[in-house]
């Protein structure tokens, strides 16, 4: 008897060990270590999008500020264009399920460029990540958080918080600068007295509030300080939620399709009297637009960086009853919509509404920093200039955040740089010739951040954590459509 379990004791250790040898393989090898900071720029053009340009600039990085900026030594040889690091307001927390690529998004902010994110929504755990970023525990860009979705009954996402009784927002808005976030995140179902309250509470807390505009609410009646991918500003009544996801899709396509002059005048001017700031995500609508062509997103380079249940199986639109029974012309729909988001775009920034370069990471098809990058060339095609849609995405984003001379490059402000060969504000491609960031006073050359992608890339696309990922993404996929199903049914 006692030999059985000595062996039985055996086979448990064994499998134990087997278990953690695996899941040793399965997490991520790692990827970036946050070197001291400090830095040193000898001869450089300091291009601060908007405002200002100089030639032959020494830019001397101190712990986590900008120190000094002085004239370059005489006959120094010039090292390039110095920015300020792109500031994405509205990212969502990676899928951290199977094992983590938290990871895996912190390095692909960095080596796009991107130094600080608004997390839009999602849990306590961006607060550990942003502290331990802060610290230099961790590598990754600055966070602001804005804590969990608040919405009514019945939720968009089961994940949210709801509020139906406005006498709650108090306490809620409370407890969120209690925790330490922000911002607050509203959302589509709140009910207009709902809301009311807590834009007062948020205010009487000095907290921003970003979100969609409910349903039930009308734009200029919303009172939110910054209206994330245009929600709302299509339609012109309030009205009560269509809860079928295929039906809502359907009308909001619509309306944005129908997006009349007079409507963009009126979106226009009521931003301009209440002084509200948008964050379009137009890169969300061009996703959209193409999603009925899958494989050639799967297929797009830069989705080649995340791992492949993302793609195939996780945002994977084909099977999904909000995909399936989506009436025909809904495609056309889609591409008139985003044609008409970026009219709209346009005739906010040329009125002067403050607009801000945001993408939604953790939605299909979206990919950290690469998507930031990408929203910078649909507001070009908007018809803002690359400086202008620069401009968007370090001095008005920073200022809007609140940390002073965020965004900027002068003496004391936070050292959020990157270096680039050639002057991106004059042409985006330039993009790509990025040679050094700093973030938080943390500098990460491009040889470090390219070696850093391509031991992720092995790890994450390699064949042993391809092949357990993509089995436990298809039980996940499995469970989430049957959920849906039965949903659809009721
Ligand atoms: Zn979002």
């Amino acid at each position: 008897m006692r030999r059985v379990f000595v062996s039985l004791g055996i086979v448990v250790v064994v499998l134990g060990l087997a278990g953690a040898a695996l899941l040793g393989r399965l997490s991520p090898p790692a990827l970036l270590t946050p070197p001291t900071r400090g830095a040193v720029f000898d001869n450089v053009t300091v291009v601060e999008p908007g405002l200002s340009r100089w030639e032959g600039r020494r830019v001397v990085v101190e712990g986590s500020r900008i120190a000094s900026i002085t004239a370059a030594a005489p006959g120094s040889t010039p090292q390039g264009f110095l920015l300020p690091g792109l500031i994405d307001m509205h990212v969502h927390g990676a899928d951290d399920s199977i094992d983590g690529q938290a990871d895996l998004f912190r390095l692909l902010y960095l080596a796009h460029g991107v130094t600080t994110v608004r997390n839009t929504g999602g849990w306590q755990v961006q607060l550990e990540e942003r502290d331990r970023i802060a610290r230099g525990d961790i590598a990754g860009p600055r966070i602001f958080a804005c804590g969990g979705l608040i919405d009514g009954e019945p939720p968009v996402w089961s994940f949210s918080t709801t509020l139906e009784d406005p006498e709650g927002a108090d306490a809620l808005v409370a407890a969120h600068v209690a925790a330490g976030f922000d911002c607050l995140k509203v959302y589509e179902r709140l009910k207009p007295s709902v809301l009311a309250a807590l834009v007062a509470a948020a205010h009487a807390h000095s907290l921003t509030v970003v979100g969609h505009v409910p349903q039930r609410v009308r734009f200029e009646n919303a009172g939110i300080d910054d209206i994330q991918h245009l929600r709302g500003l299509a339609r012109s009544d309030g009205r009560e939620p269509i809860l079928d996801p295929a039906e809502n899709l359907h009308l909001r396509l619509s309306e944005w399709a129908g997006l009349s002059s007079e409507r963009i005048d009126f979106a226009v001017r009521t931003s301009i009297e209440q002084g509200v700031a948008q964050t379009p995500t137009l890169v969300l609508f061009d996703r959209v637009a193409r999603m009925d062509r899958p494989d050639a997103l799967i297929a797009a380079p830069d989705m080649q960086l995340l791992p492949r249940f993302y793609g195939e199986l996780t945002w994977e639109p084909r099977g999904s009853p909000w995909y399936d029974d989506l009436p025909p012309g809904t495609w056309e729909l889609a591409r008139e919509a985003f044609a008409n988001a970026k009219r709209l775009v346009y005739a906010l920034f040329r009125a002067g509404v403050r607009i801000h370069a945001g993408t939604d990471i953790g939605n299909p098809y979206l990919v950290p920093g690469a998507s930031l990058q990408e929203e910078l060339t649909h507001f070009v095609d908007a018809g803002l200039t690359p400086e202008q849609a620069w401009m968007t995405a370090t001095l008005w984003s920073g200022e809007s955040l609140g940390l002073k001379d965020l965004g900027r490059i002068v003496s004391g402000a936070p050292a959020d740089l990157l270096l680039f060969a050639a002057d991106p504000t004059l042409d985006l491609a330039a993009l790509s010739s990025l040679q050094a960031v700093v973030a938080d006073g943390r500098l990460y050359s491009r040889a470090t951040l390219d070696a850093a992608v391509e031991t992720a890339v092995g790890h994450y696309r390699g064949a042993l954590y391809d092949r357990v990922s993509m089995a436990i993404g298809e039980r996940r996929r499995a469970a989430v459509l049957a959920a849906a199903r039965e949903e659809a049914t009721r």
